[in-house]
């Protein structure tokens, strides 16, 4: 596995060769089991991010290689001028999961997924869209516009036209900038980038009425809600708020990259033969790749494990009663620690030093999104080590 390289050799040659969009990364990472990461120095973590709720099934799920390397095998690769069975088979599996009467297009991430759902809602023959401060939706010019963090687009102005931004949560704010000329209204069910925001009980439902009675779509972006990170298959579901369109991807492909868009009713409709297409969407590998993660989601009654695992993680922390912590929220394995001070970062750099991944979204909240295979076991692991993570941190921050 490892080249005789360390940490410090990847970093040099990565600094010589790579733009710099994302810095520097401290580590390099080589091999994965399951939960657990192995860097390039041969030092062991426990994954709690899964390459940011990516990795539903562990590093390197036997059943998952095997299902990649027999498609590869069979047939790796068609293009959309041709049908790709598992593709079809993976969109029924989906279609079931949501529970309604739909169609599914594929695409190859997150940010396409919802650039793809924007020029969908510009179908409806309205033009407005409606999007969440602080939300995340990605980095192509589409979704950057409806990515609700101005410093994240204002490098790249002028934005497509046409996006309004109203604080998450405020069901009044919603209600007055939703008008007869608003094309789609596009949510997180729980905010991930920002620092996992959980909204009022009541909003998803509000959103759903409020869209339903102006004509407008309602798009959930459940790029990094779905696939059974929060606890239910899909996010929505434990709202009970069903959206005409769905964005997904992360955990969808187990560590593949695919995107899927979901659409029920008229909005299922809407694309023409022509008008939006990729040449990875739907391929047989990906596809069969996430085919194999719904399965073993089911065989291994992950939603449930998944909600089990996530509340007793939530519970440790709570019972530390540390008052470096504020308190937690999410929902089943995606967690947010939110802090009584600024020392996320610091907290994120003392947990890596002890064999933790975990990152900052924000400077005051720790997040959590590890494979959804995580036991319990190896949740309270990180629990007991926290109170020293955010001493460390806190000494960090003050020296
Ligand atoms: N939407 C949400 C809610 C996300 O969290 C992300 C990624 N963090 C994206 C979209 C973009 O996905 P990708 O990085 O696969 O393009």
């Amino acid at each position: 596995m490892t080249t005789g390289e360390t940490t410090q050799d990847w970093q040099r040659r990565w600094s010589a060769v790579m733009m710099n969009n994302y810095g520097t990364p401290p580590v390099a990472l080589v091999g994965g089991a399951g939960a657990i990461v192995t860097d390039a120095d041969g030092k062991t973590y426990l994954d709690l991010l899964g390459g940011i709720a990516v990795n539903a099934l562990g590093h390197g799920d036997p059943t998952m290689a095997a299902a990649i390397a027999s498609q590869f095998e069979t047939l790796g690769h068609t293009s959309n001028l041709y049908i790709s069975p598992p593709g079809v088979e993976l969109a029924e599996r989906l279609l079931d999961k949501f529970g309604h009467p739909g169609r599914v297009m594929f695409c190859n991430s997150g940010t396409e997924a919802n650039e793809a759902a924007f020029k969908l809602a510009r179908l409806t023959g309205r033009s407005q869209i409606v999007a969440a401060e602080k939300a995340f939706h990605g980095r192509t010019m589409g979704a950057l516009a409806m990515t609700g963090q101005p410093a994240k687009r204002e490098p790249f102005e002028p934005m497509p036209a046409g996006v309004h931004f109203v604080t998450y949560g405020d069901v009044a704010e919603l209600d007055a900038a939703v008008t007869d000329q608003t094309a789609a209204v596009i949510l997180e069910p729980i905010m991930g980038e920002s620092g996992v925001i959980v909204p009022p009980a009541d909003y998803l439902a509000a959103a759903r009425k409020i869209t339903a009675d102006r004509g407008a779509l309602l798009i959930f972006d459940e790029v990094q809600t779905g696939i059974a990170r929060t606890g239910t298959f899909f996010a929505h579901q434990s709202a009970g708020v069903v959206p005409d369109v769905m964005t997904l991807a992360k955990g969808l492909g187990g560590g593949l990259p695919i995107g899927a868009v979901i659409a029920a009713g008229e909005a299922a409709d809407l694309f023409q033969p022509g008008m939006h297409g990729t040449t990875f969407g739907g391929n047989p590998v990906c596809t069969a790749a996430a085919l194999s993660v719904l399965n073993r989601i089911d065989d291994l009654d992950l939603c449930n494990h998944v909600a089990a695992v996530g509340k007793s993680i939530v519970a440790g922390i709570e019972e530390l009663a540390n008052p470096a912590i504020d308190h937690v929220r999410g929902s089943g394995l995606l967690i947010g620690i939110v802090l009584t001070s600024d020392i996320a970062k610091e907290t994120e750099l003392a947990a890596r030093e002890v064999g933790f991944l975990i990152n900052a979204p924000a400077p005051d909240v720790l997040r959590l999104a590890p494979p959804l295979i995580l036991t319990e076991e190896q949740g309270a692991t990180f629990v007991a080590a926290l109170p020293k993570l955010l001493h460390a941190a806190a000494q960090g921050a003050n020296s």
